[in-house]
């Protein structure tokens, strides 16, 4: 069984769409294939690269804030 932790790296710049100041985030998702049971095995670290990078493309698609300038949730 194996461990290996997949990780994937990214960050971005530009205005803060809170304060306007420019804005520089990194973003940090991994796995590990355990994380990917779906009732038929593991998944393979190809599926498990492609869905790591779909949670970027969302990351860098979301409007760019400040960590202290994340709205709060209600
Ligand atoms: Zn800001």
């Amino acid at each position: 069984m194996s461990y290996r932790k997949i990780e994937l790296r990214t960050e971005r710049s530009g205005y803060c769409s809170a304060c306007g100041k420019w804005c520089k985030r990194k973003a940090y998702f991994w796995a590990t294939r355990e994380h990917f049971r779906r009732g038929k095995g593991l998944a393979t670290e190809a599926e498990i690269e492609k869905d790591l990078a779909r949670k970027s493309g969302w990351w860098h698609s979301r409007p760019l804030f400040h960590l202290k300038c994340e709205p709060v949730e209600p």
